[in-house]
């Protein structure tokens, strides 16, 4: 007897490429974590509405995949469909003089920002050094202090219970590495502007952005990581309470809290999800203990997590 699994049925009912049980750590900066039953990388906006419904009709979770640069992937994997965009979906394309850029979600984040610097967006140089995708970038409003991407945003394409539609900056709800996008909705593109943006300015932008670099280089640990793994609390910095605990070099297993960085958990090799839950968590305890300070986690857990 043959037996229809819901993998076989989804591959026949779509178009988007699909590949079964893909190794999720190769796809993330920490290379770190399990496999996924099924990764769907729809290459237009057709194909990521139909990626999504058929999704829906067979009652199978999404979780949304950029970069891989902000997440933690369970040792166990993530199942049901990892949706990736591809294709047209990672496209940046400057009209308007300069001073508008329509760009794919699944366009790299890196050449998004060189494309601004070079347009003499001013604060795009305060992007440089964030890897990963533009979706990812969008849903947590990336950046620093010198710049992010939400306040070059004018309108955001995405999926919303299975409906293409277009948010405009204001429903966005940009924020410190933070941003209103309704839970599960699948970022298509952005329409980004920004109608200072000069040519001539370019070489002092794209100058910023080379000392941004350097600066980078010399404070952040260059192991596999996902950047900072709390956000910083409001008026203060949640490396500098971490290292206050005393935890900078702390090891479990293959991951250890970063003695260049305290807010950076590095992979050393081999280290799995739970050694860096485990040590995050020390961490938030120790900082709590010390200073009645609740830290929140930036890195998103994906998967299946006791
Ligand atoms: C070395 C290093 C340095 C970093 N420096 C910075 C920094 O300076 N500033 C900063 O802000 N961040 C930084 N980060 C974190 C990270 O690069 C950013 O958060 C980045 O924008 C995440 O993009 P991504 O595509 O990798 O997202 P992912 O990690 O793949 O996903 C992040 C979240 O977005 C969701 N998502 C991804 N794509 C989509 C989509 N198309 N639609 C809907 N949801 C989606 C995911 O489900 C997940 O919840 C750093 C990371 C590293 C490894």
């Amino acid at each position: 007897m043959v037996t229809t699994t819901w993998r076989d049925e989804y591959q026949a009912r779509v178009k988007a490429p699909c590949r079964a049980d893909v190794p999720l750590a190769p796809l993330t900066t920490f290379r770190i974590g399990g496999a996924a039953d099924l990764v769907v990388e729809p290459r237009s906006e057709a194909d990521a509405v139909e990626a999504v419904a058929v999704a829906a009709e067979l009652a199978v979770p999404v979780t949304l995949l950029g970069g891989g640069s902000n997440v933690l992937v369970a040792d166990r994997g993530v199942r049901g469909i990892v949706l990736r965009l591809a294709g047209r979906l990672s496209q940046v394309l400057v009209t308007d003089d300069g001073r508008r850029v329509d760009v794919g979600a699944g366009a790299p984040f890196p050449r998004l920002t060189k494309v601004c610097m070079a347009l003499g967006w001013e604060r795009s140089d305060g992007w440089v050094g964030t890897p990963g995708t533009v979706g990812g970038a969008l849903v947590m409003n990336a950046g620093s202090r010198e710049g992010e991407i939400g306040e070059v945003v004018e309108s955001v394409r995405l999926i919303v219970d299975g409906h293409a539609t277009t948010f405009i900056r204001a429903q966005c709800g940009f924020e410190y590495r933070k941003s209103a996008f309704p839970r599960g909705a699948l970022i298509l593109s952005a329409v980004l502007r920004c109608d200072s943006a000069d040519p001539a300015r370019a070489a002092y932008v794209e100058e910023r952005g080379h000392q941004a670099l350097l600066r980078r280089k010399r404070s952040q640990p260059r192991e596999h990581s996902a950047g900072s793994i709390f956000k910083n609390p409001p008026g203060g910095s949640a490396g500098k309470l971490i290292e206050e605990t005393g935890l900078k070099g702390a090891r479990q297993g293959g991951a250890v809290i970063s003695p260049v960085h305290a807010n950076f958990i590095v992979n050393t090799g081999g280290a799995t999800a739970a050694d860096v839950v485990a040590l995050a968590e020390l961490a938030r305890t120790r900082v709590r203990e010390r200073t009645s300070v609740e830290l929140e986690w930036e890195v998103r857990r994906i998967g299946e997590f006791q």
